[in-house]
């Protein structure tokens, strides 16, 4: 696959070809072969994009993948319909990066164009009404209601309707049958319209007219004029105070949008009297969605050790493209970031710095943007389409050379990086579950980044134990900061054993009084707490007291999570919810208790234990619109909650100088984790929790509450002793081939009916034992949750042996059997999934 897409044929336009390779947004392992119509030869070139009708009925963007002069075998080509760029929208390395990502992660090339290109860079088909041109409303013998002459009358105004036009118009939601009965009366013709979905933000602005602002005189006529007219007078000096017109003719043709000129309650009449005097103009302007900011700080001087990783790094960067930077929690590795990305922004090369989607809101986000002002741009995982074509765009057109973003930033059209930057490099959050392509970001980061002949650094307090490896291997360069900056010191740790206590009430323990007065403390002298638990909800269960019962979900094998605020059952997995019953639905008593804590509960017995305290919560609950994050973390920042209870949102990435204390609820619940990097996992979430306190003078406190304190784990985090934890790991995923010595693909069976998704499961295992590589294969096996969703679940893992040709040749066969058992009648609807270094 990999030669399908010449270097050389990029962006020249292809005469005397015929055919052109379309990659389209379809889950389908192939590309499209069309055919180049005479008319549109010229606008061909690779990497642009083009309308095709695809199927019967849908039409679709695609990308031009090749170009060449061999029809299709199997099919007749139908032609290209029209080519939308003149400047290709996709560069070579990013079709390159593609298809590498295709490869590697077994997915279609069509998946990751998908993932890849904003969706309002993709096309779509909307119905429009059009007034019949052939229609006389005057003389018409037909009859029309009152809803029917409203359309009309619209359409004498605007040359076509949408649907949602129409509802506006109407006030109604159902307008299908008036709309029916206008195309019967043969008034309107309604068909479909191929259009961009990104539409820019276009704003009415106000100037005043350039020949009064130019000339003094007549601007002091005007005044003369307005005198005694105060509304009008006072939107002129409103206008004067933002627009000092006299030092900078030129500010005024930009204008002030009309929005914020009348936000202080200004008369609009007023204005538009003074629109028609030929006082001010109103026009349109396409702006930024994205806002402008100037850089408004210098850098930090780099204490001495931050220099001398500085110097560490780039002399690592002389022989290797990766280096590990592994810097303990508040060492200060984003001033560090800060200087790299200036030498290589001024350099001329484009920069990208990932972070885990929750950091992007916090303040190594602020402080990027005091440094780097709008040449900076951030892709956030909560923009809008329009948002994010602007961030494409704005990388096309060098607006912005430098990108803070989530994961799918990778995709964005750079065509020069410099550097990639994947700061909490350990984050699980990098990989992508669902749908695919299920790619690490990090590690297609470091990809990209050789496809761009790049540096990359994983920065992190707590390394993956795979970039921990490479680094141990040479692979990586390696760069250690021991200590954080400045006068902070790493928080003193205390384990409350919470194993002597059989009293269900955590609350109520002898053992958590070590936790009750370490925050007592804290609130004393005005300080501020975190308290982590990674569960949210009220209390996980509701069971009955006399039969055992508890809430399941009807979709899923698993129990349902109680919320008392909404006194609802709900499951994390598929969003499934119902009413708290009141009695048990299996024998009937009426003694349902609660069982265990969620952060919900949290907060309210921490209110009721201390009732001067002000208490705040952040989990998915809580934040799920677009501000709520930010909102929790001002008040927080700004000294309005004491004691902020949250599930892993807490543990990132926050600076707060006044957090002396963090307690963590229920470290077992970390520990207890199925899968092969729970402790690796725990070491982390310890660690970077434990690391949001003290981080200025005052020294942090962290309370672990457990009830297995001797627990391997809590002792070399307490230690700080992250090489012996790597290292007593290590031993046992060598002997028990885990990564980072074998690579692992998951493979997901996934159906409706047991007994077809276990026979499939099954055959695809005898399938896979003829690849003939060096592999283990485990399973299958009823999954961890045998059904989400109605579905029924089995796995299998294969570890193979870590060589680049072994993973190919796998992969090729594996996507061939799957291909195969796909075409079986009986397994036609099965759905296999494939995760190549499953999390
Ligand atoms: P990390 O990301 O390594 O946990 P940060 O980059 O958040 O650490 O730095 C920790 C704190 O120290 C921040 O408040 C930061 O502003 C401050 N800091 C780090 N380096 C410097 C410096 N050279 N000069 C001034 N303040 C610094
Ligand atoms: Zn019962
Ligand atoms: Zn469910």
């Amino acid at each position: 696959m990999q030669n399908l897409f010449g270097d050389e044929e990029y962006g020249k336009q292809e005469s005397g070809k015929n055919f052109a390779d379309i990659i389209l947004p379809v889950p389908i392992p192939r590309m499209f072969t069309y055919k180049i119509p005479i008319a549109l030869a010229p606008q061909i070139q690779i990497g642009a994009r083009v309308i095709v009708q695809f199927g019967r009925k849908k039409v679709l963007t695609g990308i031009i993948g090749k170009v060449h002069n061999k029809p299709p075998q199997a099919y007749d080509a139908k032609p290209i319909l029209e080519v939308l760029d003149d400047q290709p929208t996709v560069n070579p390395i990013q079709i390159r990066f593609w298809v590498w990502m295709a490869n590697y992660y077994c997915c279609h090339i069509g998946e990751v164009m998908h993932a890849a290109i904003p969706s309002g860079l993709r096309l779509s088909s909307e119905s429009k009404i059009q007034a019949n041109p052939n229609f006389d409303r005057e003389n018409s013998s037909y009859p029309m209601d009152a809803r029917e002459d409203m359309i009309l009358d619209a359409l004498e105004n605007q040359s076509e309707l949408s649907y949602e036009d129409c509802e506006k118009i109407l006030g109604i939601k159902t307008i299908h049958p008036i709309l029916k009965s206008l195309v019967a009366k043969e008034a309107v013709l309604i068909f479909e319209k191929v259009q961009e979905k990104y539409s820019p933000k276009v704003e009415t602005r106000i100037r005043i007219v350039p020949e009064i602002a130019a000339d003094k005189k007549a601007l002091e006529a005007v005044f003369e004029s307005l005198a005694g007219k105060t509304k009008q007078e006072s939107i002129l000096l409103k206008f004067l105070r933002d627009i000092p017109i006299f030092q900078n003719l030129k500010l005024n043709e930009k204008g002030i949008a009309k929005s914020s000129l009348m936000e202080e309650g200004d008369s609009e009449s007023s204005l538009k009297t003074l629109i028609k005097n030929g006082v001010f103009e109103s026009f349109k302007l396409v702006v930024n969605r994205i806002e402008e900011a100037e850089p408004e700080k210098e850098p930090a001087v780099l204490s001495e050790s931050q220099n001398q990783a500085l110097t560490e790094i780039k002399q690592h960067f002389k022989e290797k493209q990766t280096v590990l930077l592994h810097g303990v929690t508040g060492s200060g590795k984003t001033e560090i970031y800060i200087q790299l990305i200036r030498e290589t922004l001024e350099s001329g090369s484009q920069v990208l710095l990932l972070l885990p989607e929750i950091a992007l809101t916090t303040q190594i986000v602020s402080r990027l943007q005091q440094v780097f002002g709008s040449q900076m741009g951030v892709y956030h995982s909560k923009y809008s389409d329009n948002e994010r074509v602007e961030v494409w765009n704005g990388v096309l057109s060098g607006r912005f050379s430098f990108v803070v973003g989530v994961r799918s930033s990778i995709f964005l059209p750079f065509d020069s990086l410099g550097l990639i930057i994947v700061d909490e490099e350990h984050e699980a959050s990098f990989k992508q579950f669902d749908p695919a392509p299920r790619f690490q970001a990090r590690d297609s980061a470091i990809m990209l980044s050789y496809f761009h002949q790049a540096k990359t650094i994983l920065g992190s307090a707590t390394p993956s134990f795979e970039s921990y490896f490479n680094a141990t291997q040479d692979k990586y360069g390696y760069v250690q900061l021991t200590h954080r900056y400045g006068d902070a010191s790493l928080p003193e740790y205390h384990l409350a054993n919470l194993s002597a206590d059989r009293k269900k009430n955590l609350l109520k323990l002898d053992s958590t009084r070590l936790m009750r007065e370490k925050i007592q403390d804290a609130l004393d002298k005005n300080e501020q707490v975190l308290i982590f638990q990674n569960r949210r909800g009220y209390s996980p269960y509701i069971q009955c007291e006399d039969c055992g019962w508890t809430g399941q979900c009807i979709q899923c094998d698993v129990s349902l999570t109680y919320h008392q605020f909404a006194e609802e059952l709900r499951c994390h997995y598929c969003g499934y919810k119902e009413k708290v019953p009141s009695s048990c639905p299996a024998c009937g008593s009426t003694q349902l208790t609660t069982m265990g804590m969620g952060t919900e509960r949290i907060e309210e017995s921490l209110s009721l234990l201390f009732p001067e305290a002000r208490l705040g919560r952040m989990d998915l609950d809580t934040t799920r619109n677009k501000y709520g994050y930010q909102r929790i973390l001002d008040e927080f920042g700004a000294g309005q909650i004491d004691i902020l209870v949250g599930t892993q949102m807490i543990t990132k990435g926050l600076d707060f100088g006044r957090v002396t204390v963090v307690g963590i609820w229920d470290g077992d619940r970390i520990l207890n984790f199925p899968d092969f990097r729970a402790g690796e996992r725990a070491f982390q979430q310890i660690t970077q929790v434990a690391g949001r306190a003290g981080r200025r003078s005052e020294k942090g406190q962290v309370i672990i509450q457990s009830r297995n304190p001797d627990n391997e784990v809590f002792e070399k985090v307490i230690k700080g002793d992250y090489y012996e934890y790597f290292r007593h790991e290590m031993m046992e995923r060598k002997s028990f081939y885990y990564p980072p010595y074998v690579k692992l693909v998951k493979i997901t069976t996934r159906h409706t009916d047991f007994k077809i998704t276990e026979k499939a499961a099954l055959a695809l295992h005898r399938e896979m034992a003829h690849i003939p590589v060096k592999k283990i294969v485990l399973g299958p096996e009823k999954a961890l949750i045998g059904r989400i969703k109605n579905q029924y679940q089995f796995e299998s893992m294969i570890k193979l042996d870590r060589s680049s040709n072994t993973q190919a040749e796998f992969k090729t066969q594996l996507n061939q059997i799957l291909e195969n058992l796909q075409a079986t009648p009986e397994f036609r609807s099965v759905r296999w999934i494939i995760d190549v270094d499953p999390n």
